[in-house]
């Protein structure tokens, strides 16, 4: 299943808005000025996890 996410993920992470967000695929640094791609996970405990990307060829790419 793919799950599109257009939602802008700044209204999301308060408690990350001073740090550079990083792509969880190859660790780039993100601009947080522009829209990046961004993955919503939902935890066994419930808790919304948030993973973000650099692109959507690192979105998309297979975990490794
Ligand atoms: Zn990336």
């Amino acid at each position: 299943m793919s799950q599109e996410s257009s939602t802008p993920p700044r209204p999301l992470h308060a408690n990350t808005a001073s740090s550079t967000p990083v792509c969880e695929h190859c660790g780039a640094c993100i601009d947080a000025n522009e829209w990046y791609p961004v993955e919503t996970e939902t935890a066994e405990d419930g808790t919304l996890l948030f993973h973000s990307f650099c692109s959507d060829r690192c979105r998309s790419a297979p975990e490794q």
